[in-house]
């Protein structure tokens, strides 16, 4: 979507600090971080939210968890919390589905 602010970021239109990329994703350092770790993966083709993953754009989806796996192995990450915000009441300011990973200090629950 020409409008969107993480296909620009996949395009290299913005900048943003890469963590991982493959066909299918792309992983970047949060620009705001909520912990020592906080790193974004989102897929390379738009999907707005959870709220519009489906059983024909899915795979992406588990694939993008068997990043998230090989990211936290490779940093040597063990704790860690995966976060997706669906929806403006939920917290989601980028309306393009991106995973946040956040590690490296003790989190409470519930969150706020
Ligand atoms: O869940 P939410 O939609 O609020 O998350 C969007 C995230 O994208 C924020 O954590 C924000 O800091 C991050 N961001 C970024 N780089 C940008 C713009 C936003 O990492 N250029």
């Amino acid at each position: 979507m020409s409008d969107c602010l993480f296909c620009k970021i996949i395009a290299g239109e913005i900048p943003s600090s890469k963590v991982y990329e493959d066909e299918l994703c792309y992983a970047f350092h949060d620009i705001d971080p909520q912990a020592p770790m906080h790193f974004l993966v989102i897929p390379k083709a738009h999907i707005g939210s959870c709220g519009e993953i489906t059983a024909e754009n899915s795979a992406v989806v588990a694939h993008i968890f068997e990043v998230i796996s090989k990211i936290a192995e490779e940093q040597s990450i063990t704790d860690f919390r995966v976060v997706s915000n669906c929806g403006e009441q939920a917290g989601q300011s980028v309306h393009h589905l991106h995973f946040h990973v956040l590690a490296g200090r003790d989190m409470t629950w519930p969150p706020g």
